[in-house]
């Protein structure tokens, strides 16, 4: 296996994007490497919460890590995407970014009331986008069972913007 501090590396700190004083975590190099890819994939399945059906991640490294784990497990995906990109009829919330704002949709019909969901994106940073996701998912009257990313910042308060609800992450960084 590869330790998480090898997962770490490949993990690139890019300064001022996307906006001046952001500190932007570019995991592309954790893709591109197949292995290091593949250890990523199993410590998040190593992290899911029991009882998982369905897989909802957001776009858009949460297409990438979220349909990984999916086919993984062997359970369902569903993409959760940016505002204007599905053809209606969509489920939307709103919500404020690190930097900006911005609407969540998804497909009527793709996630059933009741359905047991695990929520997944490649990074947690303030919370409010997995926070629109989980409120998208209620909407529909299916449960939040966890919301589990590749990589967590610390200190930015994500996870109590999250509060109550189970949060895991591979790898945290301050
Ligand atoms: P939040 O809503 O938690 O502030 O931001 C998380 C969302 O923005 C995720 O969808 C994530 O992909 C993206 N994001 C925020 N900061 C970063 C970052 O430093 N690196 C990457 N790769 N994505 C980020």
């Amino acid at each position: 296996g590869v330790p998480a501090d090898t997962l770490l590396a490949h993990v690139r700190d890019v300064p001022d994007f996307p906006e001046p004083g952001i500190v932007f975590k570019d995991i592309t190099g954790l893709l591109v490497d197949g292995e290091a890819f593949a250890e990523a994939v199993r410590r998040l399945a190593d992290i899911v919460p029991e009882g998982v059906e369905l897989i909802a991640g957001m776009e858009a490294r949460g297409f990438i890590v979220g349909a990984a784990l999916a086919a993984h497990l062997g359970i369902g995906f569903v993409p959760i995407r940016k505002a204007g990109k599905l053809p209606p009829p969509t489920h939307r919330a709103s919500y404020a970014l690190e930097y900006g704002e911005a609407v969540l949709e998804v497909r009527e019909g793709t996630v059933s009331p009741g359905a047991r969901v695990l929520l997944v994106d490649d990074i947690l940073a303030t919370g409010g986008t997995a926070a629109a996701a989980a409120d998208l998912v209620e909407q529909v009257g299916a449960e939040v069972v966890g919301v589990t990313f590749l990589l967590e910042l610390l200190g930015l308060g994500g996870r109590d913007r999250l509060g109550g609800r189970v949060v895991s992450a591979v790898l945290s960084v301050e």
